[in-house]
C-alpha cells in the first residue's frame, strides 16, 4: 500500500522550502577539486574564534558526558548583569534563529498575521509559514523597513512584528528615535521582535539602548546573537531579552538542554573578551571601507550597511556572477529568494579576504 506523507505533513510544512545556508568551503573545494577557498557567504567572522574561548573549550571536554545546565545560570547571570536586567528576562537559544522560532511558536497561530519587511531576514517567513499563519510582507522603502507602511497596515488579525535592525542581506539600519516611536505606536497586545543580531557592529552613538524600552513595552522582545561579532557561529547560541513574564513563556516550551555546554561556556569567556570584540568590530569597520570604496571606484551601486557584510547590484542575474566567483573560489550569497534576483551578499573578511573577492570580482565584471 502507497502512503502519500507529504498528503499527511501539516499544510504548513507543505509549503515550506529549505533553508538554503551557504555554501560551505570544503563542498566547493570537493566539487570544483581546488583549495584556498574564501568563504564571505554567511556573515561569520573572519577572525576566527578567541584564543580565550579556545582554551576554555578544551578545559570543558572532560565535562562532555554530562548534560549541559539546562538553564544556563552561568551565562544568564553574565548576561543579566551586562544588560542590566534580571536573569529571569534572559532566554538561552541555540542560535537566535532557536529564540526567534520559540517566541513565535509561543504566541501566534495560523489564524494570526505576522508582519515584517520585504527583504527582511528570510526565517521570519519561514517560521510564519510553519505555524500556517499569514504573513503580512510590507514592501521596503530604500530596500530597509518602511516604518510608517508597518504601523499602518497593522489589523486585528496582527499578532506578531519581526524587525531586523541592522537589515539582514540589506544591512539597513533604523534610527533608535524611529524605532521607539514605532513600538510606542504598536498595540500592546502585538509582539514586536526585534532582531539585533548585528548590534555590535553598530557605532555606540547610533545603538538603541533596546533593552531599556523594555520597561516601557512588556510587547517587546529583543534578540542577540553570539553567531556574529562573537565569532561562534559554529557553536550555536544567541538569547533574547523580555519581561520575566514572556520568558516564563518561551521557557515552557524550549527544550531543556537547547543550549550545550560547549556553546554556555564560550559564551560566557566570550562576553568578557572585550579585546576581541573590539579588534572584530574594527576589522569589519576597515573592510566595510576597504569594500565600499572598490564599489565607488567602479561605480557598482551597494546598500549602505550597518552590519557585517554588503549587498551590492551585479548590474545582471546575480546567480550567474555567484557561479563564476564560485570558479574563481571565492563564495558569497545569492538572495533572488529575498526579491533581489540582481544582488549578491558579501559578508566582510580579513584585508586579504577582501582583496581575493575584488579581485575575483573584478575579473568576473570584466571591470
Ligand atoms: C545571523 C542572523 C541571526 C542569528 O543567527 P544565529 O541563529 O544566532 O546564528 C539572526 N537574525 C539575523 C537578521 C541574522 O542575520
Amino acid at each position: 500500500m502507497s502512503c502519500d506523507l507529504i498528503a499527511l505533513a501539516n499544510a504548513g510544512i507543505r509549503g515550506l522550502h529549505p533553508y538554503q545556508a551557504g555554501k560551505p568551503v570544503s563542498e566547493l573545494e570537493r566539487e570544483l577539486g581546488i583549495s584556498n577557498v574564501v568563504k564571505l557567504a554567511s556573515n561569520e567572522n573572519p577572525l576566527g574564534i578567541s584564543d580565550k574561548v579556545k582554551q576554555a573549550l578544551v578545559s570543558e571536554f572532560t565535562e562532555l558526558s554530562r548534560y549541559p545546565d539546562a538553564n544556563g545560570f552561568y551565562l544568564k547571570e553574565k548576561l543579566a548583569s551586562r544588560l542590566g536586567v534580571e536573569s529571569a528576562q534572559i532566554t538561552l537559544g541555540n542560535g537566535s534563529n532557536d529564540v526567534l522560532e520559540l517566541i513565535a511558536r509561543t504566541f501566534v497561530s495560523a489564524e494570526h498575521e505576522v508582519m515584517f519587511a520585504e527583504h527582511a531576514f528570510v526565517v521570519y517567513p519561514l517560521v510564519t509559514q510553519a505555524i500556517g499563519a499569514k504573513p503580512c510582507v510590507v514592501p521596503a522603502k530604500a530596500y530597509g523597513h518602511d516604518l510608517d507602511a508597518m504601523a499602518a497596515a497593522i489589523s486585528d488579525k496582527t499578532k506578531m512584528i519581526f524587525i531586523a535592525n541592522p537589515n539582514n542581506p540589506t544591512g539597513t539600519f533604523l534610527s533608535k528615535e524611529c524605532l521607539k516611536a514605532f513600538i510606542a505606536a504598536v498595540p500592546k497586545d502585538v509582539i514586536v521582535v526585534l532582531d539585533e543580531a548585528y548590534d555590535e557592529y553598530v557605532d555606540a552613538s547610533d545603538r538603541a539602548n533596546s533593552v531599556e524600552w523594555l520597561n516601557d513595552y512588556p510587547n517587546l522582545v529583543v534578540t542577540r546573537t553570539f553567531s556574529k561579532a562573537y565569532g561562534l557561529a559554529g557553536l550555536r547560541v544567541g538569547y533574547s531579552v523580555s519581561s520575566a513574564d514572556m520568558a516564563g513563556l518561551l521557557n515552557r516550551l524550549r527544550q531543556p538542554f537547547n543550549v550545550n555546554s560547549l556553546a554556555l561556556k564560550a559564551a560566557e569567556v566570550a562576553l568578557d573578551d572585550n579585546e576581541f570584540l573590539h579588534e572584530s568590530v574594527s576589522v569589519n569597520r576597515q573592510g566595510m571601507t576597504q569594500l565600499t570604496d572598490f564599489f565607488r571606484q567602479q561605480q557598482i551601486n551597494f546598500i549602505p550597511s550597518w552590519g557585517n557584510f554588503v549587498t551590492f547590484d551585479t548590474g545582471r542575474n546575480g546567480t550567474d556572477v555567484y557561479d563564476a566567483l564560485l570558479h574563481q573560489g571565492v563564495i558569497v550569497r545569492p538572495i533572488g529568494g529575498y526579491g533581489l534576483p540582481n544582488h549578491l551578499r558579501v559578508s566582510i573578511g580579513t584585508s586579504e579576504e577582501n582583496n581575493r573577492f575584488i579581485d575575483a570580482l573584478t575579473s568576473v565584471l570584466s571591470l
